[in-house]
Parts: C-alpha cells; structure tokens; sequence
C-alpha cells in the first residue's frame, strides 16, 4: 500500500466535524421542541411531523458518521480501498466521488438499503 490518503484522512475528518456539529443542532432543537410542546392540535401535529423530519436528519448523520468513521480507520488500516463485502479494489473514482465507501460499486448496487 503505497497510495498515500493523508488528504483523504483530512476531507474525511472535517466532513465528520461538520456532522458531528450538525447533529448536535439537530439534538438539540429535538430536545427543545419536547420542552414546549403545544397543547393545540395543530401545533401538536407540525411540532410532530417537525420531530420526524429531524429524527430522520438525525439518522442519516448518524448512518455517515458511522461510514466517515469507518472510512478513517479503513486508512489507518491500510484497507481503505478494499470493499468490506467481497475483498476487491473499490475504483478510486469512486472513493473520490463517495469518500466513506465500504463496498465496491457491485457490492453496493446489491446493497440498496445503504448507499455507501
Ligand atoms: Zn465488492
């Protein structure tokens, strides 16, 4: 393992920073929304379809986090570019375009549920 993923480590770094802040906000407005919670129907169902949107943000940070972490200790590793599935290269173009992929573009196509 020659190729040197030092940048790579540093983007996937400051990407997990961003979404660490980003969902602490996201906790946080959670949090807050539960304090004060409407008695008025109406105000009831917007703060709820709010609460879903946000756990929904709230979840699919979290799935990246996971993926950006994963990544990071892939290179630290030595096997970032190798797909967690089926032990292939992953395409470097991939790895460009999806920095925190675990699977090569065949694995992944199989696995829809995570597009990572
Ligand atoms: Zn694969």
């Amino acid at each position: 393992m020659t190729t040197n993923y030092d940048e790579v480590r540093h983007n996937l770094i400051t990407m997990l920073e961003e979404l660490d802040e980003r969902l602490t906000t996201i906790t946080h407005d959670v949090c807050h929304a539960d304090e004060d919670v409407e008695k008025d129907s109406e105000e009831q169902a917007t703060q709820n379809e709010n609460n879903e949107v946000q756990d929904f943000l709230g979840n699919s940070a979290r799935i990246e986090i996971a993926a950006i972490k994963q990544a990071i200790a892939r290179i630290d590793a030595g096997d970032y570019d190798v797909c967690q599935t089926c032990g292939e290269a992953i395409n470097p173009e991939r790895l460009k375009a999806v920095p925190y992929s675990l699977q090569c573009i065949k694995c992944a196509s199989l696995t829809q549920s995570i597009k990572v």
